[in-house]
């Protein structure tokens, strides 16, 4: 008790210090304690469908605000979570949140292929039918999570209490957590596909994956990454490896989303190699839910001010 209480007296003279600098410990105590409080949140950032410029779906991503530390981002600590085994329980939590989030969202979207700018404002009638049930939410799923035995079980469990169609998540593996070639792999992502749920191999290009993953995988979509974006429109070569990419993809029926897009020109370039989806702070930053579901209801619309990186 004499420690504790000299710890917190030491704490009052405690200047504010990054999060490298802070002791793993006391981090992972606050991520306990944050665990126990459900003191995380989850912004949405859209994705668009390049050849329309129509909202598909939308990538969960975890912050952690922090009452001394301020907004903590998943770089500040799903590293740290990762290795002290939390990620599994706050995995949990962020399937559970972004289910329930996305029964939300699909109940405030316009029908696909309708516009309801601000011009058609007003409650739902019979004549606009409610929901877009092709909207889904992707969510990030870091390796050891995925390794856990639990994990399609914690799957079935969030999507059985939301009552939601499975294709409306989609689950990011990086191409670490799909690196054990063996058995279970194997039969893991049948157990997935079983369930019902997309699966998409995230930040594609820059692991130790090769094109076999996406040939031997049930794989249902490539997220190209940031990298591969970056420089399109200077380099001939790299413009031409990211159009490798997606015609790789389409050869092998993968929906490619890139990500990453910040500019006009890198938007087009894109478009006009066909990929399907696009994700980027040019289309859309990370939102709060309550914004998410005001974009699903209105779309994108001309008068919509482009939002300040505020996440
Ligand atoms: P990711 O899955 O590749 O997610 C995309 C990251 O890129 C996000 O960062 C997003 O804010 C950022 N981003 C989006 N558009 C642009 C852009 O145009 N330019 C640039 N420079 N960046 C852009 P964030 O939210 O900091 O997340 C970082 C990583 O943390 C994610 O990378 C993902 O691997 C991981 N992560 C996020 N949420 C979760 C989660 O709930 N669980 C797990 N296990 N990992 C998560
Ligand atoms: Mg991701
Ligand atoms: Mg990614
Ligand atoms: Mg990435």
């Amino acid at each position: 008790a004499a420690k504790a209480a000299g710890k917190r007296q030491w704490r009052l003279y405690q200047p504010v210090l990054s999060a490298g600098l802070m002791r793993r410990r006391e981090i992972q105590e606050a991520l306990e304690e944050a665990l126990a409080t459900s003191a995380f949140s989850l912004v949405y950032q859209p994705i668009v469908a390049l050849d329309t410029g129509d909202l598909a779906g939308f990538e969960a991503l975890i912050r952690w605000p922090h009452p001394e530390w301020g907004m903590m981002h998943p770089g500040q600590f799903i590293t740290l979570a990762e290795e002290t085994g939390q990620i599994i329980a706050i995995g949990a939590w962020v399937l559970r949140r972004a289910t329930t989030d996305i029964v939300r969202l699909r109940q405030a979207a316009a029908p696909p292929g309708t516009r309801h700018a601000a011009t058609e404002p007003g409650p739902l009638t019979e004549d606009r039918p409610a929901g877009n049930r092709d909207l889904w939410v992707s969510v990030n799923v870091s390796a050891r999570q995925f390794a856990d035995t639990r994990f399609a079980g914690t799957v079935r469990q969030a999507i059985a209490a939301s009552g939601l169609e499975p294709q409306a998540i989609m689950l990011e593996l990086t191409e670490s957590a799909l690196l054990r070639r063996d058995e279970r792999l194997h039969s893991e992502l049948a157990e997935l596909k079983g369930i019902g749920v997309k699966l998409a191999i995230d930040d594609f290009g820059t692991g130790y994956s090769s094109l076999s993953y996406l040939r031997d995988l049930p794989i249902d979509v490539v997220k190209m990454d940031k990298s591969f974006v970056e420089g399109i429109a200077d380099s001939d070569q790299r413009l031409a490896l990211a159009e490798g990419i997606v015609q790789i993809a389409r050869t092998l029926s993968l929906d490619v989303i890139a990500e990453g897009i910040e500019t006009e020109v890198q938007r087009d370039l894109l478009s006009s190699m066909d990929c399907h989806y696009g994700q980027g702070f040019l289309l859309a930053m990370p939102m709060p839910l309550t914004e998410a579901e005001e974009l699903a209801r209105n779309g994108f619309t001309a008068s919509a001010p482009v939002p300040a990186p505020r996440h």
